[in-house]
């Protein structure tokens, strides 16, 4: 019955020359996820509303489902789209909402009416207390609540009316676009595509770099992180991922460097190329999927020392998250399964026995200065063989 949809979205920070920006890009990402749904849409803006309206036949959960991956979306209601054509006719069309929507359901309810068209001839609170009275008098399972309902039954009346009772909530957040883009570091992990969701809901568009070290890493590995960044791109839209090829260096540093430094190290270069590569980018801010203490490398004295070669913003969305939290998100997002699948990173052919858990930066510099001689020139050909692959365009 439904043809259309009451799409609501969080007001804060949205008044005045802002709300254009935000409406506009919640606009164009409805309109990007819409297209992969079936069936034809057209989008109403309307003073403080948009609306989805199918033309003709469509999918009503698989377009709802794509309605639910746009952030700045706080709810959808699907909502019957009526003509104005009096009071009379709009108290048929609710009895034959009410009716086809609940039955004979028992249910307390109320009816909440919002005159945006001043012209209508009666008052709100009149028009939901006549409404209420014909649903009473229709269903007798039904009673008024006004404080708790278990129903609130909304009537919008426009230039054309609106019906609706129904709230499916959105993801939240803010539009695509609103806020810049960031470079996500993309693992094959459970954790970095959840982080870059999270940084994504916020509004930033996402593009990712993968290090990818051949042969320790096979091609099965890197179509993993390729098949994650899919996952996580109908929620942040496309993405560019920048697989770099990192076995060079990490064979290096292994040669050179103390083996209980190691993580740290490779960690400190993986910041390095990621932060050249956003800033080649349009990149503003990087984001990594680390957590306080997961593994030796997470630390807070590994995260400062791998934090000290970076000069831009460092998101960590879930940096006070336990791993079941992680989790939970990744399985309502739907990488989980995919994050779990058990192929090799680059991380942990190379880990020591017994990594240093409290490295102190100075320490980890001075390491670094055995790699001067030829560390310059194996990063060049890191960015020179880079490959990128286009996520969902
Ligand atoms: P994840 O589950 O995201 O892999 P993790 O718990 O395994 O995280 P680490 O392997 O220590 O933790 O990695 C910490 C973060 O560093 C990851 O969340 C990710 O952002 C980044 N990272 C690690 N390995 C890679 C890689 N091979 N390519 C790109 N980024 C990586
Ligand atoms: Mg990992």
């Amino acid at each position: 019955m439904f043809q259309a949809f009451l799409i609501k979205y969080g007001e804060i920070g949205v008044k005045g020359k802002n709300r254009y920006v935000f409406e506009n890009a919640l606009i164009s990402r409805i309109k990007e996820v819409l297209a992969d749904a079936e069936g034809m849409f057209r989008i109403i803006r309307e003073q403080g509303r948009i609306y989805v309206e199918a033309e003709g036949a469509f999918d009503y959960d698989e377009t709802v489902a794509a309605l639910k991956r746009v952030f700045g979306v706080v709810s959808i209601c699907p909502v019957v789209l009526l003509e104005d054509q009096g009071f009379e006719a709009l108290s048929e069309a609710v009895l034959s909402y009410v009716k086809e929507v609940y039955g004979d359901r028992s249910m307390t309810f109320k009816v909440l009416t919002r005159r945006v068209n001043k012209e209508f001839p009666m008052e709100s609170m009149e028009v939901s207390a006549e409404l209420g009275g014909r649903i009473l008098d229709h269903f007798p399972n039904m009673s008024v609540d006004v404080h708790h309902p278990e129903v609130i039954l909304h009537i919008e009346l426009r230039h054309n009316i609106g019906i609706y009772s129904e709230v499916i909530p959105g993801p939240g957040g803010m539009p695509l676009g609103t806020n810049g883009r960031s470079m996500l570091l993309l693992s094959g992990g459970i954790d970095s595509p959840v982080a870059g969701y999270m940084v994504a809901k916020r509004g930033v568009y996402i593009d990712a770099v993968y290090f990818h070290a051949p042969p320790y890493t096979s091609e099965r590995a890197k179509q993993k992180v390729v098949d994650l960044a899919k996952l996580v791109s109908r929620y942040t839209g496309p993405i560019r991922l920048h697989v770099i090829n990192f076995t060079d260096i990490q064979m290096y540093i292994y040669e050179k460097c103390p083996h209980d430094e190691l993580t740290i190290i490779m960690r400190r270069y993986m910041m390095r190329i990621a932060q050249k590569l956003a800033e080649d980018t349009g990149c503003l801010a990087l984001v990594t999927g680390e957590s306080i203490g997961q593994v030796a490398s997470q630390t807070v004295q590994s995260l400062a020392a791998t934090n000290d070669v970076c000069a831009m913003p460092v998101f960590r969305p879930l940096i006070a998250f336990d791993k079941e939290d992680i989790v939970t998100i990744a399985k309502k997002i739907d990488t989980y399964e995919t994050s779990i699948l058990p192929y090799e990173d680059c991380c942990t052919t190379f880990v020591a026995k017994h990594p240093v858990t409290k490295p102190k930066v100075e320490a980890i510099r001075r390491s670094e200065l055995l790699l001067e001689e030829k560390i310059g020139e194996m990063m060049e050909q890191a960015f020179a063989t880079e490959e990128i692959v286009e996520i969902g365009k």
